[in-house]
């Protein structure tokens, strides 16, 4: 790796702020609140460098209310006074300043005489591609200048989250640097649902907002510096002609296997990683594809555990303490699970990370003899995750390394993750950190700044090079602390935790203690609980989701009690108290207090939930959704929080649907309705859809749950040893009592999962394709279907479902429900 890529970050410059006075090597570029200074840009500038002109003017005119001219660079040397050079300009060249060997996305700030140049790498993508391979040098440099000569600092997305220290004249010290970024790629991946949000506008508003925070926290991805199934398409185009770089499977045959995932799908074979024929097709493959802008190679496994068995493979292994079966016996039991056809066979094959170690270094052996700056990006995955036990590796391999941690933080999981980590950069290798532990928590005021600020640390100081992490959820009102902590770290990675939160922190003015005081409760409640906590109170409210992760709003409360609400609350009343009279530490405050609310309304839904599911009653349920869903409404335009994340996950449990149909009169249909299966699809022929056809002695079914969560398709899946898919029909009747006026009748399903056919009254009245109309999110959509001329009056209706499920979940999985009302004169 070049040396400079590992080179810390150096803080050399110095802040001066010396009133109106012009000193050696400095000049003023604002004056007693006027401007004393043009910021000048090439005559054709990139996008980027257009981007850093207006961020830069903007920052000045809030610091001192001076507005910096901008001009090009011909005009320039008409007016005479201080300039602020930004990107490619000529004079840049005049003054020999040299650019060219700065690393992706590097810089230079350096002043000659009263001139100052803030100079990078630039490509001419549009700015807001940073996760396209454009590279933003010189709007970083300026988003470096505001940090470290002005103090801006960026706590959230949007303008209440803008710290801009006030200065009525802003004078620059002598200041000369080049400067690496700390990580070669860094992704803070945006998570965004269009449901959720009441107003379109609002979320695009977040999207823009969140992602101009990213890029002033030097968010950038490097998509060469990443993880990819490099063999997918391998035995398509080798299969035939060369199964030698296939795995050799414990029945001799080189294929997929077919007890994995995917039933021997080629997409899944692993690879015979000891085979020199591969590398050197591996080679061929990089040189006849490899370019400036992605000049790497990707050597990861396809999705799949190592399982060559060829004895040259199985040579490389080295004995692995842990494997709990005698280690000259792994073949003979993999050829005994193999042939009981049971997918996890490879396990006797112990850790395979030396095996793995030792191809990424052949690989880049010959890869190096092409370019010597090549990258080989591998991965820690599967049964090659613990690092290897001999082989030694080189820092122009690049391991992703996904590690394990997820809330709660405890000290085991973080131990074991360092532990990883040390093993894997003692080999010598470069790392990339890969987590998923932000998709965690929903909108709960979890506290992991400290602990994530001291992990990364620990990994930066052992050979972290780039970091990508899945997912910016956007919970920016209660989780604040740990996603300014996060973005912070990612270019100043030389702060401690307690510097950054303390910029955080300062920012609440008068409230800053009981800021402090609110957010160091919320550490104190995160760290105390365990998963043991959290698991057990999920098997006690009998979650069928689970608890953890994606669904912990439905267990959040074993955490989050009302009394531990309660006092988080009261400690941020006092907050709110200790900053009246200051109208932005006020407005900082109240967004805090919108976040909590936030949390406290979900809280509220999943205990009416949990009543409605045990009672059936949904009344009290359907308040408090309407409730939370208009608070969010009220606040989604002040970027507390990512709604559609929010809805997005609690839509895998909670139903909105009566949302959409809240507003016209209506009435569920009888929760309890008769069905079959169908799985040689010979209910049309047989007409179970006619209003004659006898459905007694059909199971009862639900409308809550899909099918295979029902009674009826757990006893299926016992019978047949797998889940159903296919033709189920459904069966309901009702009675619409007759009307003076006339009236409109329609049928308000939640959810149907996938295809459905409908008929009343022995007439088709809706064939629902899936996906429908090219959404494939269909399935979880509610739909009407209009029934007026079918429905008969104080006599029962006969209402008949076919829904066709090709997989996952199936069936009707929200209640339906009947509106009616005045047809429209
Ligand atoms: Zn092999």
């Amino acid at each position: 790796m070049e040396n400079s890529v590992s080179r810390l970050y150096i803080w050399t410059l110095i802040v001066m702020l010396l009133a109106g006075s012009v000193y050696a090597g400095g000049f003023d570029i604002v004056r007693d609140g006027k401007a004393a200074a043009a910021i000048v840009i090439p005559d054709k500038p990139v996008d980027c460098v257009q981007r850093a002109a207006a961020e830069l003017q903007y920052y000045i005119k809030e610091a001192s209310g001076a507005t910096l001219e901008i001009v090009s660079e011909s005009d320039a040397n008409q007016i005479s006074r201080n300039y602020i050079y930004l990107g490619a300009c000529k004079a840049a060249v005049s003054a020999g300043i040299v650019t060219d060997k700065l690393t992706r996305n590097g810089f230079v700030i350096k002043n000659i005489g009263s001139n100052l140049f803030l100079i990078g790498r630039d490509t001419a993508y549009p700015w807001t591609a940073y996760d396209m391979p454009a590279e933003t040098g010189t709007l970083l440099a300026v988003y470096n200048f505001l940090d470290r000569q002005m103090g801006v600092r960026w706590l959230w997305p949007g303008k209440l989250g803008e710290v801009v220290p006030k200065a009525s004249t802003i004078s620059i010290s002598k200041l000369d640097e080049t400067v690496t970024l700390p990580l070669i790629s860094s992704r803070f991946y945006a998570y965004h649902w269009d449901a959720g949000w009441s107003n379109k506008q609002a979320h695009e508003q977040f999207k823009t907002d969140e992602n101009i925070w990213e890029q002033r926290h030097y968010f950038s991805w490097n998509p060469n510096v990443s993880a990819k199934h490099s063999f997918e398409k391998y035995w398509e185009r080798f299969g035939i002609a060369h199964p030698e770089y296939f795995n050799l499977l414990p029945d001799g045959t080189r294929r997929s296997d077919p007890h994995y995932v995917g039933n021997g799908n080629p997409m899944y074979i692993s690879m015979c990683v000891s085979d020199p024929n591969l590398w050197n097709q591996i080679i061929e493959d990089w040189k006849a594809t490899r370019t400036k802008e992605n000049p790497n190679i990707y050597v990861s496994e396809n999705d799949t555990p190592g399982r060559c068995c060829c004895p040259r493979c199985m040579s490389w292994d080295v004995p692995y303490p842990e494997l709990n079966i005698p280690w000259d016996k792994r073949l003979e039991y993999s050829k005994r699970d193999f042939a009981k056809k049971t997918d996890g066979w490879s396990v006797n094959l112990g850790n395979l990370s030396d095996r793995y170690a030792r191809f990424y270094m052949e690989v880049l052996k010959l890869a190096r003899q092409i370019d010597p700056n090549v990258l080989v990006m591998g991965y820690a995955y599967s049964n090659y995750t613990n690092p290897p036990l001999q082989t030694k590796l080189d820092d122009h391999i690049v391991i992703y390394n996904v590690g394990g941690i997820m809330y709660p933080w405890t000290s085991e999981k973080v131990q074991k993750d360092k532990d990883m980590w040390t093993g894997w950069a003692n080999t010598g290798a470069s790392q990339s950190w890969r987590p998923n532990f932000m998709l965690d928590g929903h909108n709960m005021p979890i506290f992991i700044a400290r602990k994530f600020g001291n992990l990364f640390s620990y990994f930066h100081k052992r050979g972290m090079v780039g970091t990508y992490f899945d997912s910016d959820t956007g919970q920016y009102s209660t989780q604040g602390p740990n996603l300014y902590v996060l973005a912070r770290m990612q270019y100043a990675v030389d702060k401690s935790v307690d510097e950054i939160l303390d910029e955080y922190y300062g920012a609440f003015g008068p409230a800053k203690a009981a800021v402090i005081e609110y957010f160091s409760y919320w550490e104190k409640v995160s760290d105390a609980a365990t998963d043991q906590t959290l698991d057990s109170y999920a098997v006690q409210q009998k979650t069928p989701e689970g608890g953890h992760y994606g669904h912990f709003y439905m267990i959040a409360d074993a955490i989050f009690t009302p009394e531990v609400m309660a006092n988080g609350h009261a400690i941020l009343n006092k907050a709110a108290d200790a900053a009246k009279g200051d109208k932005t530490a006020s407005a900082r405050v109240d967004f805090l207090l919108k976040g909590l609310k936030n949390a406290e309304l979900t809280l509220a839904v999943q205990e009416a939930y949990r009543v409605y599911k045990a009672s059936g009653n949904a009344s009290a349920y359907q308040i408090a959704v309407k409730t939370l869903d208009d608070y969010r409404a009220s606040v989604e335009a002040d970027n507390i929080a990512n709604m559609g994340f929010l809805y997005g996950r609690e839509s895998e449990s909670w139903d909105r649907s009566f949302l959409k149909f809240s507003n016209v009169p209506n009435v569920e249909l009888d929760p309890k309705w008769k069905f079959m299966w169908d799985p040689n699809d010979e209910g049309i022929n047989k007409e179970w859809f006619s209003e004659k056809y006898d459905d007694s002695k059909w199971f009862d079914i639900g409308v809550d749950f899909c099918w295979e969560e029902q009674p009826v398709g757990r006893q299926w899946e016992k019978q047949h040893g797998s889940q159903y898919d296919g033709f189920g029909w459904y069966r309901n009747q009702f009675i619409v009592p007759s009307a003076n006026t006339p009236q409109q009748f329609i049928l308000a399903f939640g959810a149907v999962d996938e295809a459905c056919k409908i008929w009343i009254n022995g007439q088709l009245v809706l064939d629902r394709p899936y996906p429908y109309k090219d959404d494939r999110d269909s399935w979880s959509k509610p739909f009407e279907v209009d029934i007026t001329k079918f429905v008969r009056f104080d006599q029962p209706n006969v209402l008949a479902v076919r829904v066709e499920d090709n997989s996952g979940g199936g069936g009707i999985w929200r209640p339906v429900k009947l509106l009616f009302s005045k047809t429209k004169e």
